[in-house]
């Protein structure tokens, strides 16, 4: 482990096992309690108070199990459904992470990068460039505080975790997938309600392939030609469209599971009837659906003359797709005034007197994640 990893670790990367070695001095009923604490109940270290008041604070301070990020940050929108918290973590880097409550559950955007190295001309992540990797535990974290969000608001418990945020999840698939299935195993999400979106990169849709675990793929195409997808996704001139479709196609072999298609409706760029029947025949024979999303607007996007298709233009583009045996749905647009729709993820904040953090806020709320309060409707 180099110190830089080292750096990392935080409360969320300790499983069971490490827990055991760091609580190696007490009875093992200890360990289940502190775990417990951490992914059952939520709880910070100084909440548990089934645990001898010197434990508590020997927890509070062990390096190890400090959290993750400090929020810098809360937004929201949409009359309290979306929110939007902006982390930081303790080399100071910023993540975003966006909760969507909807009638019957909740979805949390997790971040998997700190910025992104693809640079898809459209992304306002892809335009901040790439920070670092994040670990597991600082993947399990975001929905720590989703899910704690959730029960505190009474919207019940998280249902959905998206890995939609910040960052290309492929191009860190041992973390990720090390988060995946801490997910699964200890914070009881169903794989089936774990979704991993990718821009294409073919050897982590090979390796999701291979796993017992089935979470749902998602692959974001925008493009149904090489040429067109050479300019909005860079990648794709590492990975084409006829190899990422043979990945896809082994994914579905492998798996039995169906793709999703993701595409953001830029106007006049990807929007027209034979872009329609041009993905409709990728999207057909793998069975796969595809979710519309009309472009967000971004600096990078807007300075590059992409605008997002018109809602009617929208939905004729779906019913061309289904013209042609494809289905597809058209996907909500959540958060946009807080910068927190897909692709505006930057982790910027401008610092106004009303979210900046003052040291009455960080004493009223010593301990937990959530520092700053910064409601916008
Ligand atoms: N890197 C991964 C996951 C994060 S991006 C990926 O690209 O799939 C999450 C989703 O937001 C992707 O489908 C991406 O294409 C989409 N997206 C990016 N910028 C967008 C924008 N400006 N408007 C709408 N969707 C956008
Ligand atoms: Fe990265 Fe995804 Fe944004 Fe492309 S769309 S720059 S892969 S986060």
């Amino acid at each position: 482990m180099t110190s830089d990893e080292h750096a990392r670790v935080s409360r969320y990367d300790l499983g069971r096992d490490e827990l055991a070695v760091l609580l190696s001095d007490q009875p093992p009923y200890r360990v289940s309690q502190v775990f417990d604490g951490f992914y059952r109940r939520l709880a910070e270290p100084g909440d548990l108070t089934e645990l001898p008041r010197a434990l508590r604070g020997r927890l509070e301070q062990a390096p190890g199990l400090a959290p993750a990020f400090s929020c810098v940050a809360e937004s929201v929108a949409d009359r309290g459904s979306t929110v939007k918290w902006l982390l930081e973590t303790s080399d100071a880097k910023r993540i975003e992470t966006v909760l969507m409550r909807y009638r019957d559950r909740a979805t949390v955007c997790v971040s998997s990068q700190a910025g992104c190295a693809m640079g898809c001309t459209f992304c306002a992540t892809g335009d901040a460039g790439f920070g670092r990797q994040l670990s597991s535990g600082e993947i399990v974290e975001q929905v720590v505080i989703a899910a704690r969000h959730c029960r505190s608001e009474g919207w019940g418990e998280l249902g959905n975790v998206v890995l939609m945020g910040m960052g290309e999840p492929m191009a860190n698939f041992r973390s990720v997938w090390a988060a995946v299935e801490t997910m699964n195993r200890d914070l009881s999400l169903a794989a089936r309600h774990i979704t991993i979106s990718t821009v294409g990169v073919v050897p982590g849709i090979r390796q999701l392939a291979g796993k017992t675990l089935q979470v749902n793929l998602a692959v974001s195409l925008h493009a149904a030609n090489d040429s067109l997808r050479d300019q909005l996704v860079p990648l794709n001139r590492r990975y084409p469209l006829a190899t990422v479709m043979k990945a896809c196609e082994e994914y579905r072999a492998a798996t039995g599971r169906r793709i999703s298609f993701e595409w953001a409706c830029i106007a006049e760029v990807n929007d027209r009837p034979s872009d329609a029947f041009e993905l409709a025949s990728l999207a057909r024979p793998l069975g796969a659906h595809v979710n519309l999303i009309p472009l967000n607007p971004t600096a990078g996007g807007l300075s590059r003359g992409l605008r997002g298709s018109d809602i009617s233009r929208v939905s004729d583009f779906r019913a061309w797709l289904g013209q042609a045996c494809v289905n597809a749905t058209i996907r909500q647009n959540r958060g946009r005034s807080i910068d927190a729709a897909c692709g505006q993820l930057a982790a910027r904040v401008e610092l106004t007197p009303r979210n900046e953090l003052t040291a009455r806020d960080e004493l009223a709320t010593r301990g937990q994640l959530i520092a700053s309060r910064r409601r916008l409707n």
